[in-house]
């Protein structure tokens, strides 16, 4: 699949991630999806560990609005797509599948409560299991156990970045055939705990500061919005620059 580098990270793209998953899952390859936005992205230029597992996942999804911004401004016409919606899609498709979902993250009951949301909505969706996100190393061992013996088809990491993207990393040789979403805080939402910022604040990509104004704590993290787009536009100056002395064989700019 195509993909755009944006600061030394691939995003894979295309007008239909869902469709992307549906091929990995039929092909039973097994998948690594991250969705990446700039808080990732800028934690992964300072964690080069974090880095190394995105360059390997086989679908980056552009989850957030700097980077499809970017990804736009240099000529690539693409839409934002939420992790949360493609994991929504996914779990839609698996129910018509009958494909077992896997649901690891959040606190204390609250995968049971998304559980419990989705089986109003799809009747016939097979859940393989169901673990909070704060195990101890002997839970996590039972964890495994249970991942190995059910093997599941698809598994919603919601632990954090880059906590969910390490697990996934280390752990998915325990079921090669599944694909692998790391979901973050989506399991708050699904639950009905948290709200997602309203359509028209999504649709002019402005999600983060409905974030900001809900959780006022997260104003650190989000500072690396700005930085990410100094990052990029700073590639972006150089790479011009190298183009112009003739030095550039660079597949894209940044
Ligand atoms: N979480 C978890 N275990 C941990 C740390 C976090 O299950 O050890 C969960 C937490 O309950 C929350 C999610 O991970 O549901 C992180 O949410 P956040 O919105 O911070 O996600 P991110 O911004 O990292 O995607």
């Amino acid at each position: 699949m195509p993909e755009f580098v944006v600061l030394g990270l691939p995003v894979h793209i295309s007008n239909n991630y869902l469709k992307c998953v549906q091929e990995q899952l039929r092909k039973r390859e097994g998948a690594h999806v991250v969705t990446i936005n700039s808080e990732m992205a800028m934690q992964a230029q300072s964690n080069s560990e974090l880095a190394s597992v995105i360059r390997k996942a086989e679908l980056v999804i552009p989850d957030g609005s700097g980077v499809v911004l970017f990804l736009r401004s240099q000529g690539i016409q693409i839409n934002r797509c939420p992790g949360i919606e493609l994991s929504e899609a996914v779990v839609k498709f698996a129910s018509e599948q009958k494909l077992p979902v896997f649901l690891i993250g959040g606190a204390a009951e609250v995968a049971k409560t998304v559980v419990y949301n989705w089986e109003q909505k799809f009747p016939d969706l097979a859940i393989a299991g169901i673990w909070d996100g704060y195990f101890s190393t002997e839970q996590e061992a039972d964890l495994c156990e249970q991942l190995q013996a059910s093997q599941p088809r698809i598994i919603l990491v919601g632990l954090g970045v880059p906590r969910q993207e390490f697990w996934i990393r280390d752990h998915r040789y325990l079921c090669p055939n599944a694909v692998w979403i790391g979901v973050g805080g989506s399991f708050d939402i699904w639950s009905g705990r948290k709200i997602r910022a309203p359509q028209w604040l999504r649709d002019h990509h402005l999600e983060w500061l409905y974030r900001l104004y809900k959780e006022p704590w997260r104003a650190r993290r989000m500072l690396a919005l700005p930085h990410f787009v100094l990052a990029v536009t700073s590639q972006v100056i150089k790479q011009a620059i190298s183009k112009l002395l003739g030095r550039s064989n660079a597949k894209n700019p940044v």
